[in-house]
């Protein structure tokens, strides 16, 4: 027999997991691509998108995942040999720098390890730039591999008078954290489909403000990563460079409604918060008993409400343990200077305290049968947050 038969929990930091009603949306044959009413459609998702992200600015979508997303960006600010910084916290930060530098342009790497960038250093390393040679300042709101998570305005506000635009990746954030993209002075945003958007993967999002728009084309950009040729576009091919996802923008309609007009976007990230600290203390509990038991971010104040990062003795046997005899399916340690001893646990999107509390479950129960020494009464201590933030 197995006691993992029934309903799969997937607490992997993306693809997260899709609600049924969102799965539902996309079981519709295709319309007439030229037709008036898909066009009107398209526009209508994209306004919510804007909304999602705080912001009036421009929006390209393309079809592709966060990777595409990261490359549509670079392809429109940057020519071969331009100079960036990019603020790194994490495996995500160093992928992101790995591919730049492969289109040829000139990546500054200022390395946080396990921490949030430090607004402190960045203004300093700023100051030193007196020709302005720094085009951009690039970050991840969310690092997923560590799980910290950056005080975007803060970064902002360390930018001063420097005008290099702020380039905000917030794939593993939006949806889950807020975001404020005009208010905090945001000019291009990257995101994507499959995390706290609650789709299936296939679609990049980028947001960029008029600054960003004003650099032109540059030696960098083709056609298909054209943002301009996107957000302005007049026919609906254009905006996704030729045939729409149809399946996937009614996937988005009904996603964005659940959290824009049903929950309401304070209430989505509240969830988010009550849910990363129900992890946190169950994780405290644990460790109280075993050193080797400790989230990857200290501060609470830098961890992020969407995944959380941690250290713990066998966490590659647990995680297999898990999946085969519960049917709970962890994050791999990614990145973690020691993943077999390492994993995630994620809390993104459409998740619930049941879902959560059925994780930590099942992990106490495999630390039990796989004998990893914990300190007890972590699930209360899970359960207890629960009752309090409800
Ligand atoms: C998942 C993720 C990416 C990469 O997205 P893919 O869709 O896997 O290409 C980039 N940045 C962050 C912060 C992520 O969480």
């Amino acid at each position: 027999m197995s006691l993992a038969f029934g309903p799969p929990v997937i607490a992997i930091p993306g693809p997260s997991p899709v609600p049924d009603r969102v799965l539902r949306a996309m079981h519709r044959a295709s319309p007439d691509i030229y037709g008036e009413e898909l066009a009107e459609f398209n526009l209508q998702v994209m306004a919510k998108l804007k909304r999602l992200a705080g912001t009036g600015a421009n929006l390209a979508p393309y079809i592709g995942n966060g990777h595409a997303g990261w490359e549509a960006v670079a392809a429109n600010i940057f020519s071969p040999g331009d100079e960036t910084l990019l603020l790194v916290s994490g495996h995500f930060g160093s992928s992101w720098a790995s591919q730049m530098a492969e289109m040829g342009i000139a990546v500054e790497v200022m390395d946080f390890g396990c921490a949030p960038a430090d607004p402190g250093r960045l203004a300093e390393r700023l100051a030193q730039d007196r020709e302005n040679r720094i085009r951009a300042v690039m970050l991840c709101q969310t690092d997923t591999a560590t799980s910290a998570a950056a005080d975007i305005p803060a970064i902002r506000a360390a930018m001063d008078q420097h005008p290099a635009l702020l380039v905000v990746d917030s794939i593993a954030s939006l949806g889950c954290s807020p975001m404020h993209m005009d208010d905090w002075g945001v000019d291009v945003l990257i995101s994507a489909s499959q995390k706290g958007l609650m789709c299936p993967p296939g679609i990049a999002f980028v947001w960029f403000s008029d600054r960003a728009a004003a650099r032109g084309r540059t030696a960098l950009t083709t056609p298909v990563w054209d943002w301009h040729l996107r957000a302005g576009a007049e026919a609906l091919w254009r905006f996704w460079g030729g045939t729409p996802p149809v399946q996937h923008i009614f996937a988005l309609d009904e996603a964005l409604r659940m959290l824009l007009d049903e929950e309401g976007l304070d209430a989505v990230w509240a969830r988010h918060a009550a849910l990363a600290e129900t992890v946190w203390a169950a994780v405290d509990a644990w460790g109280a008993g075993n050193p080797d038991i400790r989230l990857t971010i200290a501060d609470p104040v830098s961890r992020a409400n969407s995944v959380t990062a941690l250290s713990l003795p066998g966490a590659s046997a647990l995680r297999q343990w898990l999946s085969a005899n519960t049917g709970v399916t962890l994050g791999v340690g990614l990145g973690a200077s020691d993943p077999d001893n390492a994993l995630r646990v994620a809390h993104m999107g459409y998740c619930n305290a049941a879902m959560l509390m059925a994780s930590l479950g099942a992990m106490e129960a495999g630390m039990a049968a796989l004998s990893i020494p914990r300190g007890r009464g972590a699930l209360e201590a899970a359960a207890g947050i629960v009752a309090a933030r409800a």
